[in-house]
């Protein structure tokens, strides 16, 4: 693999986000975004249910195998037009992106990552069956009322799976905060 670095953009109906270094490649992998709720909300989560928002993080865990990989996923620009698709896209319209956790090993991780969420101090499921429709974990999304710790949960999934590849632990920056960049 080599070391390109890319400019990684996330658009919501808020805000404009950006990974300005980003490791992320247009490669197969498995991945984890962390979102920032800062104030309560009710959201209708298609046929699943209703999602109500607390302040405080959201972690929500997923793979990209289609064409583009993990960088056409996470960098997948929302149009307040279009069709939700997955569970994700009902709180990716409203949250501020604040970290992303990812991995290009080539095996599926996602409900193993799940699974070790699912253990973390703090952590509570806040929607059973949130983007887990297709597998037997409960959920794919976990709460925590404080910033969960990416270097714990890499610390975690290496010590339980050998042979792991590494993770990247990358932060989002809102881009209206930021003037050196067009
Ligand atoms: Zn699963």
């Amino acid at each position: 693999m080599t070391a390109e670095l890319y400019r990684l953009y996330f658009v919501n109906r808020h805000s404009k986000f950006v990974i300005r270094h980003s490791l992320l490649h247009p490669l197969p992998g498995t991945y984890a975004l962390v979102f920032r709720a800062k104030r309560k909300k009710r959201l209708i989560i298609g046929k699943l249910g209703i999602l109500k928002l607390q302040p405080g993080y959201y972690v929500y865990v997923g793979s990209a195998f289609g064409p583009g990989g993990l960088r056409a996923r996470i960098g997948h620009h929302r149009k307040s037009s279009s069709r939700h698709h997955w569970h994700i896209d009902y709180l990716s319209e409203y949250l501020a992106p604040d970290e992303v956790w990812y991995t290009h090993d080539p095996t599926h991780r996602e409900h193993h990552w799940s699974e070790v969420l699912s253990h973390t101090a703090g952590a509570s499921i806040p929607l059973p069956g949130f983007g887990s429709s297709d597998c037997r974990c409960i959920s794919h999304l976990y709460f925590f009322s404080s910033r969960p710790s990416g270097n714990y949960f890499r610390r975690k999934i290496h010590a339980g799976v050998d042979g792991h590849a590494r993770i990247f632990a990358e932060k989002f920056l809102d881009i209206n905060s930021i003037s050196d960049i067009h």
